[in-house]
């Protein structure tokens, strides 16, 4: 008899803390559980469909699902199918990567209108996550206001200012495709409330708004004439001396270069937001479409013995996909610990198997399969009935 784990989220720091425990236990029983029918987290449904390359990573994920010992169970989402204490009384560990779920609020008048989105929402749909298929109304939609200055802030303002062309190799799902495509975009206002020097961007993404085939990206030079703070240690001050140059280059771009205008706002924050138009402390900007990218929160978990909260459940939503490796890994050596002072316990398997690594295979196939003749690396299935009929063909 061997010890069982479960990890409830098939995210990047689930699949970190099954590596981390399987390196030093390879005889571990470990169950992947996710609520969706698919693994990955974010990686799937988060990271931008124009990023193909940072979601390579999940070839790494899918060696580990194939060990024999680890089990994906998919389409079962603890605290709805089976319960916390359920999960405690049955495995020997329980670790937590659930991420963070819901829109972090402004908590500014007029932010629940139907006219302001959460990124949580917004890119779930670019993503084709089987929650959120249902878009913004984009026909009539000339101005978009994106507020926040992290890496999603980018990602949305990008992927709504890129052409069809520059879409063609990505997994966008194909209503979002066109409903970008079929909107009068005219201009994109990235919108932080603080100083250029203090914006979260990397210089990579930042660089990226600075190519775009059918968008100038803009910024007034006067909001520039500032350093990356002396004080900060030395990485964050070059990443932030790298983002000044690159915004200085944005300031001597030609206003109406290009059909859509890309403007960086600083020092703007948010104070109200009414039909068709934000309020910021600057002044009053009109704009048809909201996009809030200012972070997440997450669902409560029981807190207690046997059990280990990881990735984004634990540290809240900042750090990248390898951030999110060392800390798995730290975590695990803690539930090698635990797991060590006990024998294993004697229960009966209580997992219903829902959706297996065989079902998320078949969902894998027919996605790839159709965007094989498009060029592209898939398109996804987006509703929960097709995704869970797909899984259970055989
Ligand atoms: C919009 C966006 C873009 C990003 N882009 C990048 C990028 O380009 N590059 C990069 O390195 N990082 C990027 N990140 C950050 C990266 O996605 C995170 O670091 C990483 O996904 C966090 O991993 P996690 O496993 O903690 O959470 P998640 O990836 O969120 O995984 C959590 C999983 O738990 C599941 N779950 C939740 N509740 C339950 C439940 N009750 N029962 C069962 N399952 C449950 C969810 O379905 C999900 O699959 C981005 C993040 C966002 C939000």
């Amino acid at each position: 008899m061997t010890h069982r784990v479960a990890i409830v989220g098939a995210g990047p720091s689930g699949f970190y803390a099954a590596d981390g425990l399987l390196r030093a236990r390879p005889d571990l029983r470990i169950d992947l559980i996710d609520r969706l029918p698919t693994p990955f987290g974010l990686v799937r449904a988060g990271v931008a469909p124009d990023h193909q390359g940072t979601k390579v990573i999940v070839r790494q994920f899918e060696k580990l699902l194939a060990q024999p010992d680890v089990r994906f169970v998919g389409n079962v989402e603890i605290g709805r199918d089976l319960t916390w204490e359920e999960l405690r009384a049955d495995y020997d560990a329980v670790i937590v990567a659930i991420g963070m779920v819901l829109d972090k609020k402004l908590g500014v008048p007029g932010e629940d209108l139907p006219f302001v989105w959460g990124s949580w929402r917004f890119v779930g749909w670019l993503n084709g996550h089987p929650d959120f298929r249902q878009g913004p109304d984009l026909a009539k939609v000339r101005k978009v206001a994106v507020i926040g200055n992290g890496n999603v802030a980018l990602d949305v303002a990008r992927v709504l200012a890129k052409s069809a062309d520059e879409m063609a190799k990505s997994d966008i799902v194909p209503e979002a495709e066109a409903a970008i495509a079929a909107a009068p975009l005219r201009d994109i206002y990235v919108i932080g409330r603080r100083g250029p020097e203090q914006a979260a961007f990397t210089n990579n993404e930042l660089g990226e708004m600075g190519r775009l085939g059918r968008a100038v990206a803009l910024v007034d030079a006067d909001a520039l004439k500032v350093e990356a703070p002396a004080s900060d240690p030395t990485p964050e001050r070059l990443r932030k001396a790298k983002n000044l140059e690159l915004l200085r280059g944005f300031s001597a771009n030609k206003p109406g270069s290009k059909p859509v205008s890309l403007h960086f706002l600083f020092n703007a924050a948010p104070k109200a937001f009414g039909e068709g138009s934000v309020e910021l402390t600057t002044g009053k900007l009109a704009a048809d479409l909201v996009i809030t990218c200012i972070g997440y929160t997450g669902e409560d978990y029981p807190k207690g013995e046997g059990v280990f909260p990881v990735g984004w459940a634990k540290r809240g939503p900042t750090g990248t996909i390898p951030a999110n490796r060392a800390e798995s890994h730290a975590v695990a050596e803690q539930v090698l610990a635990w797991l060590g002072k006990r024998d294993p316990k004697s229960g009966t398997d209580p997992m219903p198997l829902s959706i297996d690594f065989a079902g998320w295979h078949r969902i894998d196939k027919a996605e790839v399969a159709a965007g094989k003749p498009l060029g592209r690396p898939r398109v996804k299935l987006t509703d929960w009935q097709a995704l869970l009929d797909v899984a259970q063909s055989d």
